[in-house]
Formats: C-alpha cells, structure tokens, sequence
C-alpha cells in the first residue's frame, strides 16, 4: 500500500467497512496515531515531556483509552472531557484542565479528582479557585495561562494568543497574579503556561511565545517562586491541502535549546497534530445535480459531521473510492442540511456518480468531536482500525436516541 493509495485503512478496504457499518463513517487508523505520538516522543526525548493529548480534538473513549495506554495525559477543556478521561482509564495526575469558563461544579469535580493543574485563564478564576479549595480542605494545584502576546498567524477563529483574545491572563498582569497565587495556603503554583493558536504551519510563533514565558519564569524566580513545568499548548498544523509540513524536529530542537539545564519539566498539548491525519470520514453520494451555473455532489455527510469548512472555510481533501479514476468535473460538494453553508468543498475537481463512495480525508480531529444533531441528523458511527483487524467505536445514533431525552409537556 503506498501513501497515496486512498482506498484502504492499512490493511482494510473503506468499501468493506462502508459496507459493514454504513456511511457516514469516521474511520482512525491505530497506526498512525502510534506513528503520531511516537514522533513527539522522539523529537523531545532528551526533555522527557508530558504529552497532554487535546481531548477536545477527538473526546472518543476508544481513543482516549490508547493514548493512556501510549502514556499520554490529558488536557481537558470541560467536566464532561474529565468523565470521558476517568472512563477511558486516564491518569487524573496526568490531567490539565485549561479553558475560560471553569464552573463551580467542574472546579469541585476536578479537585475531588486529584487533577495535575488547572490551567488558569483570569484573576476571577483564580480567586474561585481558591474559595473552592478553601471551603473543600484541598490545595489546589495551579499554573497560569499567561497571553505571550504574539501573532500565531492562523484563521483569526483559532488563534488566542494576541491580547484582544478572550484566553489567558495579559502578559503584563503576570507577575501580580503569581504573587496572588502564591500568597494564598489553598493555591499550589505549579507551572505556567500558552496556547496560542491552532493549525500553525509555522512554528517560529511558538518559540517566541516560549521565550516571552522564559523571562517571566526567571523574573519569578528571583521573587523566589518557583515553577516545576512550563506548558507550550498545542497548535502544532497539520498538512490538509498544500501547506507547509510543520517542522516538529527543528521545533523541538529549538525548544531543547532554550530549556537544556534549566530544572523545569516540558508540558505539552498536542490535539489535531496526534488524530488529524489518523482519519477520514466515509460518504456515499445520494444524487449529482447540475445546476445553472455549477454542478452539486450531495451525499450523505453533512456540516454536522464535520463542521470545518462550514466554520472555517477549512479545506479537506476529498477522494472518490469507487472509482479513483473516474472523469472528474468540477462541482461543489456539500450536505444535505438546509443551509447554504453546509458544504463540504467548494468548486473542486471530483468524479462522482450517485452511490459512489468519497472518502473526506484529514477529518480525525475537530470533526466527530464538532458533530451535532442538527436537522436530527443521527451522529455517525466511528472505526477503529488496527492491521487487519476494525472494531466499532461508536454506534451510529439511532433516531430514536435522538429523542431521548426530550419529554411531551401537556401544552
Ligand atoms: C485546543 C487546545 C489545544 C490543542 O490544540 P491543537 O491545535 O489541536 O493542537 C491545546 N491546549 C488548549 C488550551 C486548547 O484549547
């Protein structure tokens, strides 16, 4: 199988499992995730780092459970990803929980845990922290998400690292909040910490932010607060059209560089650049339609399911299973959800009949965990794939478990 055979999963054939399991599909290749993790590991050996996988990237329990099994912590954005990481065999030790909008319950949920750190994103938060951990008896383990002030250079929807971002405490701000922190019995400062964006092709951003955080590090320091990690985030971009390959190797080794000798352990919260890559979605045509002034392939996946074009203008590239060499004509490839904005690739070269399955490649993070019911469209089922070998992960959402939770009122 070469790299740019598209129509198996290793060793397993799409059309075998579109016609096992139906279409929409996500279907993640094990090996490639192990290939993904591994790459991390091996560029940033020497600095033993935690590698937090981003469950907001792909939150599925199957997943989860291997990347515990490869060693991973976790980064998690909610209380909900906390059950799913509990579920799914991770550490809580090994678990950060970042986002803006901590809640009472989440924050108590967490401390009961034992959670490695919160990731904290304002002084408001801080302080609820803190009453939180006073009023349980706990000490709760902090590091503060501090904003580097620098331009990621992405989609102005994923990058939070520039000061008029809702994410982290502003730079100038930093040093009061340490003092803050330390200054309370029920706060233990652990780390500090970015995250400046996501989908960066180029990683210079990432340094810089790096070495923003390094001089508040040693400013710290000599006020006599001592810090045991430093967390870059993610953000590491994935190849999805004609990018440039992001260089992880020259980003670790300049990370090597700046954090050689000094005692502080490397965090790390890699979401999109661990699954990206590892999935496709499975579509079967329903109809193809020439219109006035362009073609439409409709099929059977939809904005619900990956949500990235739609949101983002995201490219995804998108291949023709049945038949890899058929005559292709230009069209629009969208979904069957009434929006105009459910469209899945715009003005694309794609042979397609009614029927054919397409496979919609790059589509492991930010799409299954994006999905919604809208129009009660059932969520799809997801595959794993290991070999030769594939095991159901998630059922397809039956309609009746759609109306599950809702009840008549007697108006
Ligand atoms: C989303 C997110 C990540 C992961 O980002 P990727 O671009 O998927 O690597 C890491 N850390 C935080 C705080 C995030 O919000």
């Amino acid at each position: 199988m070469t790299k740019t055979d598209y129509t198996f999963c290793e060793a397993v054939a799409y059309t075998d499992l579109a016609a096992q399991y139906g279409t929409p599909l996500y279907v993640y290749s094990q090996e490639k995730i192990t290939q993904a993790v591994t790459h991390y590991q091996q560029a940033f050996a020497t600095l033993q780092p935690l590698i937090c996988y981003a469950v907001k990237a792909n939150s599925n329990l199957s997943l989860l459970r291997y990347f515990a099994r490869l060693g991973c912590g976790f980064d998690i954005v909610s209380g909900g990803e906390l059950a799913r990481v509990l579920a799914a065999g991770g550490q809580a030790a090994k678990t950060i929980f970042s986002g803006v909008g901590k809640s009472v319950a989440e924050i108590e949920f967490a401390l009961n845990s034992g959670i490695y750190c919160f990731n904290v994103e304002s002084l408001p938060e801080l302080a609820r922290i803190n009453d939180i951990a006073s009023r349980m008896h706990k000490i709760a383990p902090v590091s503060l998400r501090i904003n580097p002030d620098v331009d990621a250079n992405t989609h102005p929807y994923i990058s939070t690292g520039l000061k008029n971002n809702k994410f982290g405490i502003a730079y100038a701000d930093a040093l009061t909040a340490y003092q803050q922190a330390a200054a309370s019995p029920h706060l233990h400062i652990v780390g500090i910490d970015c995250h400046i964006g996501s989908q960066l092709t180029d990683l210079s951003p990432l340094i810089e932010a790096l070495e923003r955080l390094l001089l508040l590090v040693d400013q710290l320091a000599a006020s006599g607060i001592t810090l045991s990690h430093i967390d870059l985030g993610g953000g590491i971009g994935i190849v999805y059209h004609d990018e440039p390959v992001p260089d992880l190797a020259a980003y670790a080794r300049a990370v090597i560089s700046r954090l050689q000798g000094r005692a502080i352990r490397l965090v790390l919260e890699p979401g999109r650049s661990l699954v990206g890559n590892a999935g496709v979605l499975l579509t079967t045509v329903e109809y193809v339609k020439p219109a006035q002034t362009k073609n439409f392939v409709i099929v059977d996946a939809a904005m619900n399911d990956l949500m990235r074009p739609a949101l983002y203008d995201a490219y995804h590239h998108i291949s023709n299973i049945t038949d890899p060499a058929g005559e292709t004509f230009l069209a629009d490839i969208v979904g069957p959800v009434c929006e105009s904005g459910d469209f899945l690739a715009k003005e694309r070269m794609i042979a397609a009949q009614s029927g054919d399955l397409l496979a919609i490649h790059s589509a492991g993070a930010y799409a299954s965990s994006m999905a919604s019911n809208y129009n009660s469209r059932g969520r799809a089922a997801e595959v794993w794939v290991n070999g030769n070998q594939h095991h159901l992960i998630r059922r397809r959402e039956s309609w009746s478990e759609l109306l599950s939770n809702e009840q008549s009122c007697l108006c």
